[in-house]
């Protein structure tokens, strides 16, 4: 009998993890099953051109209707997995019954974080673009909650649809999860350029509604915001609970995810995770995923090579998980590219000009290049790619240098044979 590969989660990383393992000559039987309604969808458009009204909805499908019959992949729309039952090797549907399987992949994402507003929107699923898109059209001042990637870009949206927009962001600076200081300075002052005011250091305190509808947001330092539409987009939880109540094991990090192995593999040898719900360690680390240097990575990119490295595993060729991470953002004309992670950066050199809004940031700890954030300088975005994942370490004065051939270096030190 042919074995049968269970993914729960139809989003880049279960879609991702079906296409590969097919790829990877996976002969069995591949059903993925989505809570959601609609046929896997891209996401990052969400909170940006799709809001403003120019991308069709119609171009949203992360693959052709075909691929699903041309792949045999049985994709099962609006369907809960309630429980997982790994003696039986079974997982329990809403309505009650249940599928059979050899290998089973989590790939469950993740959810908003929610505030106790009634009447607020969020963004994380299309159900939640279209209801924004709608309200969107008519409103014309806006508060946003949360400085992240989610709310910078619902903001740089809204301002260019022609909203007021203020947002609230409980941390000093915005993008403060993700982004080093200098980053994060140049970002607001685009935005303010834009309009948009900003709140830092401010939650909300009250709200007050009129028919139904907030009118206004009270700050916790008493000031009071005009507006009639809020979202909210303060970050986001792992879907971790079906593992959890199997028994997998789970990260320690606080807001960690299933614990996984450079392999993409659980704790249970029949069940691999990938995506926003798994925690793993970076390749060659000595420590192991439950331990507090996991990583759980929020991102398309990490979704899509996750998922590659776990559909090896299921076909039996074990590849380490190795990719650089990167991440982009669209806002207003900035085009913002951010590859590898800069935590624990000590120093960093500015390539390029901040006037000109065409510049990267290379952040080092020591001599070592941890990262780069590039803006509007895409050639540069994959050079640095190419240097993190060659692992090739360019001085602070070589790249501060906007004369100093980067691409050409790079080409060197990959044809140098090394000693
Ligand atoms: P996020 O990056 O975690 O940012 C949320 C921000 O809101 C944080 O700075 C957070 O501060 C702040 N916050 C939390 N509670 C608040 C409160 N009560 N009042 C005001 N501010 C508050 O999350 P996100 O922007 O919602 O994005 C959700 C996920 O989608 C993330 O994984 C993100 O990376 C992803 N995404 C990515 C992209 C992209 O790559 N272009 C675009 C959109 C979304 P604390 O840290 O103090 O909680």
């Amino acid at each position: 009998m042919k074995p049968t590969l269970v993914i729960i989660g139809a989003s880049y990383a279960g879609t991702q993890l079906a296409a590969s393992a097919r790829e990877y000559g996976f002969d069995g039987r591949i059903v993925l099953l989505g809570e959601e309604p609609d046929a896997p969808y891209q996401r990052p458009p969400l909170s940006k051109s799709f809001l403003t009204g120019q991308f069709a909805e119609a171009r949203l499908p992360l693959r052709s209707p075909a691929f699903f019959d041309e792949e045999r992949v049985e994709w099962r729309p609006s369907t809960r997995v309630t429980r997982i039952d790994r003696d039986r090797r079974e997982v329990v549907l809403h309505d009650g019954t249940s599928l059979r399987y050899d290998h089973l992949a989590l790939t469950t994402g993740a959810r908003v974080r929610t505030l106790a507003i009634e009447g607020a929107f969020y963004l994380r699923d299309l159900a939640d673009a279209r209801r924004l898109a709608e309200a969107s059209r008519t409103a014309r001042s806006v508060v946003v909650i949360g400085g992240g990637y989610i709310g910078l870009e619902v903001a740089a949206s809204l301002r260019q649809s022609g909203a007021e927009v203020t947002v609230v962001e409980a941390e000093s600076r915005v993008l403060a999860r993700v982004a080093s200081e200098p980053l994060s300075t140049f970002v607001l002052e685009a935005h303010t350029a834009q309009g948009v005011q900003f709140r830092l250091n401010r939650k909300v305190a009250a709200l007050h509604a009129r028919a139904g509808h907030i009118d206004t947001i009270e700050l916790d330092d008493g000031a009071r915001l005009s507006c009639d539409l809020v979202v909210v987009g303060i970050g986001v939880v792992p879907n971790v609970e079906l593992a959890q109540s199997c028994g997998l094991r789970m990260a320690s990090t606080p807001g960690g995810g299933v614990a996984v192995d450079a392999y993409a593999r659980t704790s249970d040898p029949a069940i691999v995770a990938a995506g926003d719900c798994a925690s793993f360690v970076p390749h060659g680390s000595a420590t192991d995923a439950t331990d507090a240097s996991a990583l759980r990575i929020e991102s398309v990119q990490n979704a899509n090579d996750m998922a590659k490295t776990a559909a090896a595993t299921i076909v039996g060729r074990l590849e380490p998980y190795r990719a650089v991470p990167w991440f982009w953002s669209d806002q207003y004309d900035l085009k913002l590219q951010m590859a590898g992670l800069n935590t624990g950066w000590t120093h960093y050199a500015l390539r390029g000009s901040l006037e000109a809004r065409k510049f990267s940031l290379f952040y080092f700890r020591g001599d070592a290049l941890l990262a780069v954030d590039s803006v509007n300088r895409p050639q540069e975005h994959m050079l640095a790619r190419k240097l993190l994942a060659g692992d090739l370490h360019p001085t602070q004065q070589q790249v501060s240098d906007d004369a100093f051939d980067l691409k050409g270096w790079i080409a060197q030190a990959t044809t140098r044979p090394s000693a």
